[in-house]
């Protein structure tokens, strides 16, 4: 075991406060990582409020990492030291079910271990990037391309790659108009994947208060929801609407916007439960989805589809005891578009 500094919360109510961890020893393909910066994830905040029930604590959040390699068991052949580095939301997953095996480990039918508030294969409960090292498996290890900065790419661990996987499987592209809701951490890189995919990109945001911004990230059209005429012009636009809020919505009205064939993919993950009319289905062929970020290849392939397009994510840089007011500032959707937690703070 190696001791390391960490930022946790003991409870649903309690600050982070910096503390010691420990990581275990390397085991032959396990990789130990020194975390540059760690993007704050709402999920690390429904999940350190207790709002989707079951959290362990003490908790180390953050599942966006990126870092470098320090240190490499005996048999690693995937990284080496000095690499440019990141870990998302998984660290390891049975590897034998058929999800797994198609490479889907999102879906592992065993569950995935995730990377935190979940309990490892030694039986310990995983703990994540709000840290400054990680010892991860080296095939739940992601390499960071040239061309993206730690601090950017961050991010893209799980807002990237969560909106990344659906609009290539719902076949976002040239002459397929597109639909991102929220333009938060999730929606702003759903924004800047969709447009670098060629589709013609609409933002259904609260307001218009971040209406320049959006058309900057790649938005073709920008719509407050908070405006009735909004779901009256845009009825049975849409092949694809991504949801990306953290809170429950009347889906009908959203379901509306979707022409023949077209879904409307939720991957925001409010605690309570979504409802919808039936008729809003059947209307169109509708169709009504989730999606859970994406497999370690497709992963490794949206990374190097962000470095290719020049992408990373638009972040606002913080200090380990700066993590309490960016949670808040998050949930009052005051976000520009993530914070990137720099572990050099610790
Ligand atoms: P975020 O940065 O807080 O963005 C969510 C956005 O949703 C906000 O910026 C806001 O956008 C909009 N919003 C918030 N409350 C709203 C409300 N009451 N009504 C309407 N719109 C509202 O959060 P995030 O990190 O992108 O995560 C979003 C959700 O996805 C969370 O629930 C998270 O747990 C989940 N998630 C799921 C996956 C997955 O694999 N499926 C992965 C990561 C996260 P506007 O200001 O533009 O309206
Ligand atoms: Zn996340
Ligand atoms: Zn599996």
């Amino acid at each position: 075991m190696r001791s390391v500094t960490a930022y946790a919360t003991t409870g649903t109510k309690a600050p982070f406060q910096r503390t010691t961890i420990e990581r275990r020893d390397l085991g032959p393909t396990d990789v130990l990582i020194k975390i540059a910066y760690v993007g704050i994830c709402h999920s690390d905040i429904h999940t350190a409020r207790g709002e989707w029930g079951s959290t362990i604590f003490p908790l180390v959040p953050g599942h966006e990492i990126a870092g470098t390699v320090e240190e490499t068991g005996t048999e690693v052949t995937e990284h080496a030291v000095g690499d440019r580095v990141g870990v998302g939301c998984m660290v390891d997953s049975c590897r034998e079910c058929e999800n797994c095996l198609a490479g889907d480990q999102q879906y592992c039918l065993n569950g995935p271990v995730w990377t935190y508030n979940a309990i490892g294969k030694d039986g310990r409960p995983t703990e994540g990037g709000y840290s400054s090292h990680i010892v991860v498996d080296q095939d739940f290890v992601l390499g960071i391309p040239e061309g993206i900065e730690l601090d950017v790419a961050a991010p893209l661990l799980c807002a990237g790659i969560t909106l990344y996987s659906p609009l290539k499987h719902w076949g976002a592209g040239p002459g397929r108009p597109v639909a991102i809701v929220g333009l938060g951490g999730l929606g702003h890189m759903g924004v800047k994947i969709a447009h670098a995919l060629g589709a013609e990109v609409t933002v259904l945001s609260q307001t218009l208060s971040k209406k320049e911004d959006g058309k900057r990230l790649g938005a073709d059209h920008y719509y407050a929801t908070s405006d009735e005429d909004t779901f009256k012009e845009l009825k049975n636009r849409f092949d694809l609407i991504v949801c990306t809020v953290s809170a429950a919505l009347p889906l009908d009205s959203y379901l509306s916007l979707l022409r023949l064939d077209g879904a409307l993919v939720n991957v925001g993950a409010p605690p309570t439960p979504l409802s919808m009319r039936s008729g809003s289905l059947m209307d169109n062929r509708r169709s009504f989805a989730g999606s859970t970020i994406g497999g370690i290849r497709e992963t490794q392939e949206m990374l190097d589809f962000c470095a290719e397009h020049g992408l990373g994510a638009e972040i606002e840089v913080i200090g380990g005891d700066e993590i309490d007011r960016a949670y808040d500032r998050v949930v009052a959707s005051d976000v520009r578009y993530r914070f990137v937690i720099d572990t050099a703070t610790f």
